[in-house]
């Protein structure tokens, strides 16, 4: 076994679990720093395997595949947060440095343990409890208020695995269209807007972040990310912080969103940590001097870390489902930048690109 000498020189091969959107553009900016990608994904013909060097075609617990992929590759990450722990493990033994590390993504895998550490933290979220059975959520609502948000602990995303229960009387039938599994009941966040921040951690420990982006969604999906916010300093100050606290605590090396929702007062709670690139950070391709994607590349290969302040105002829109067929209109259109994403599939809801708009410079 030998160890992977940081910083990777170019020509390193960069391994990601995950062969999306995100990955396709984590490929992209590697391979701009002269880095071969590989990906593992289950899926052939995926959107991240069309512009790597190589793909291993494998479910992502398979053995020979994970030992192929350590072997290629100086460093693997992840394009999604739920990898399974033992995979991580594999990696590991099979002497495949891994970022972010298992810390990082057990902490975001559970909404339960996610929130706990950062109440730990002293970071702000809402209020919740666990919940195990259809009881757990009438004694939750008793105590929380009503209405409150049901979500599986683990595996949800795009506001899938949820829902709002209003009266005591709708807990059981919640509990069991969501599966009977592990769930968390949520306050309901009187939030006037949602707001994200992406940061970066480096090896050496320096932590950088982006403006805060003001997020708006439709159906649980994110829709619209506009950048910088228009946030007072202090809210600014307080979600750098916040992510830096984060970063710090995870010993986590990479790129992770943090998804907020902003009160009226200001304040900040933490919705959710991603362990990754994140939707909201898709303007930084086209407004930044070193993107999101660059950045991880960056800090997962051993490399300082890029500047972050953008240069102009960007306004970030997905193209989900049918959306993607305005790409010609989109392409015609001067100043939209568009990013299309090669699903071979359009289903409704799904995100097959993004268009960002850039506005006025930033002085
Ligand atoms: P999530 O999957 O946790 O990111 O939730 C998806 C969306 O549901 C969020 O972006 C919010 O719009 C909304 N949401 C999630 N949790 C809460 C909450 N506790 N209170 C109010 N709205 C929420």
């Amino acid at each position: 076994m030998q160890s992977t000498p940081f910083p990777l020189e170019p020509g390193a091969t960069i391994g990601i679990l995950g062969g999306g959107q995100l990955g396709r553009m984590l490929a992209l900016a590697a391979a701009r720093l002269g880095f071969d990608v590989a990906i593992l994904t289950p899926e052939a013909d995926a959107p991240a395997s069309r512009v790597a060097a190589h793909t291993v075609l494998a479910a992502y617990d398979d053995p020979n595949a994970l030992a192929e992929l350590a072997q290629r590759c100086a460093v693997v990450t992840f394009e999604f947060e739920n990898v399974p722990a033992k995979v991580v493990a594999a990696l590991h033994e099979l002497g495949a440095p891994t970022a972010p590390g298992d810390l990082a993504l057990a902490t975001a895998q559970d909404r339960v343990i996610e929130k706990t550490f950062f109440r730990d933290q002293g970071i702000a979220t809402v209020d919740f409890v666990a919940i195990d059975t259809a009881e757990d959520i009438v004694a939750g609502l008793a105590k929380l208020g009503a209405p409150a948000l049901l979500k599986t602990r683990r595996e949800g995303y795009d506001g899938k695995g949820q829902a709002w229960i209003a009266t005591p009387d709708e807990a059981h039938a919640a509990f069991d269209r969501l599966g009977g599994v592990p769930m968390i009941l949520e306050a309901r966040a009187p939030f006037v807007r949602e707001l994200s921040i992406i940061a970066a951690r480096a090896q050496d420990g320096t932590v950088v972040a982006y403006p805060l982006t003001e997020n708006t969604h439709r159906d649980g999906i994110l829709h619209l990310s506009v950048a910088p916010a228009q946030v007072k300093a202090s809210t600014h100050a307080a979600a750098s912080a916040l992510a830096r606290t984060t970063l710090e605590r995870l010993d986590y090396v990479g790129v992770a969103g943090i998804e907020l929702f902003e009160l009226e007062t200001g304040d900040l709670l933490v919705n959710e940590f991603a362990p990754r690139v994140h939707n909201s950070g898709h303007w930084t391709l086209d407004a930044c001097e070193v993107d999101q994607f660059e950045q991880h590349i960056r800090a997962i290969a051993g490399w300082p870390l890029g500047p972050t302040e953008p240069f102009a105002q960007a306004r970030m829109e997905n193209l989900l489902g049918a959306d993607v067929e305005t790409w010609a209109a989109l392409a015609a259109e001067p100043g939209a930048r568009l990013w299309l994403y090669g699903k071979r599939e359009t289903v409704a809801g799904r995100k097959m690109g993004h268009v960002t708009r850039l506005g006025p410079p930033i002085p």
